[in-house]
């Protein structure tokens, strides 16, 4: 089997088999796969997780965050500040400022490896098409990437550039796993786990046990590289498996190193841990981008973060915080 054409790594969720009051479902949403399984405490009122008025709420929450941040759908809020934003300011939602405020925020932490301009470039790549910029599209659209062309005021948004675009692809999913998380508690549920594509959370413990969250190992799907028991944390995982094509043997995947434009080598998936899931989120990309030693080095001064790398050459890499597993 040929290196690409395997599925590198992925999350797996390690757990005992579903007992009578663990409710467990899925569904497709903001472009990947949604699971949420939980524990109902009430004598089974409930007798499927479809007709719990939680799922119904999380899938209501994840719906809308789709409609209002994808970038292809037309009238969604972030699709409105694209299309008009470098000719006059627009007026963004609370929510929409606290989503570029923290970007912003991992935009200086990671030295401008996490921008969401990136998509004044990223807008021109079609994964599923085989589509990238050429040489001369990258010389044009490079100068309209950087996130202080953003300038947020008074809760408008205004690009100080042409060309300038954002696409939140790096972080809204952790924040709608955030979203899902709150919801559940509102709900009085102790014991859940939800995730969104690579984004997901653990909430409480397996009712005595820990969660077991594996990490797929490179060189055999089958294998789990390192068990990691979590509770009530955010664990994300970015690979660059999820969007990608192959050209001349080199793979063109959705992660971007603002600095050329290009998609981003060197590494082949991170994890991290984080009490949030928007930092999760934000953190995987970002360490993605800026490769084993920049990245560990942050991973390592952020209290309460890990991570596991895994480069291209199939070497794990661990934050100080993690042991590896015993050989
Ligand atoms: P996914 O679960 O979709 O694989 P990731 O957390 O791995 O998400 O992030 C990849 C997404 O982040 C891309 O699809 C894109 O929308 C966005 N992105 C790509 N490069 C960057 C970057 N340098 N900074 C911020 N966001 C990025
Ligand atoms: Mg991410």
């Amino acid at each position: 089997m040929s290196w690409h054409h395997v599925t590198l790594i992925g999350l797996l969720l390690v757990s005992s088999p579903i007992r009578a009051q663990w409710l467990q479902t899925q569904w497709d949403v903001m472009g990947t796969r949604a699971t949420l399984e939980f524990w109902q405490d009430s004598a089974a009122e409930f007798v499927d997780a479809d007709t719990h008025p939680v799922t119904t709420a999380i899938k209501t929450e994840f719906s809308r965050i789709n409609a209002t941040y994808s970038p292809w759908v037309e009238n969604s809020e972030l699709y409105r500040v694209n299309a008009n934003a470098s000719q006059s300011a627009q007026p963004v939602s609370e929510e929409f400022q606290y989503l570029i405020n923290t970007s912003g925020d991992y935009y200086r932490l990671t030295d401008g490896a996490f921008d969401i301009t990136f998509a004044s470039v990223g807008h021109l790549y079609d994964y599923r098409n085989g589509k990238a910029p050429d040489t001369e599209q990258l010389k044009q659209t490079l100068p309209s990437i950087g996130f202080d062309r953003i300038a947020l005021h008074d809760g408008r948004v205004q690009f100080t550039v042409a060309g300038t675009r954002i696409d939140l692809g790096g972080i809204a999913k952790g924040h709608a796993i955030d979203r899902a998380v709150a919801i559940l508690r509102q709900y009085g549920i102790a014991h859940a786990y939800i995730s969104l594509g690579g984004d997901s959370f653990v909430l409480g413990d397996r009712r005595g046990r820990d969660w077991q969250v594996g990490i797929r190992h490179p060189r055999d799907a089958q294998a789990v590289a390192m068990r990691l028991p979590v509770a009530n944390l955010a664990v994300s995982t970015s690979g660059d498996y999820e969007r990608y094509f192959i050209r001349d043997g080199e793979r063109i995947h959705h992660i971007i190193n603002p600095g050329n434009g290009k998609s981003s080598h060197g590494l082949v998936s991170v994890t991290v841990i984080a009490a949030r899931g928007i930092d999760a989120d934000a953190l995987s990309t970002s360490v993605f981008v800026m490769g084993t030693q920049k990245g560990l080095a942050m991973i390592n001064a952020m209290p309460g973060v890990s991570a596991v790398l895994i480069s291209a050459e199939g070497k794990v890499f661990y934050s100080d915080d993690l042991s590896p597993p015993s050989p």
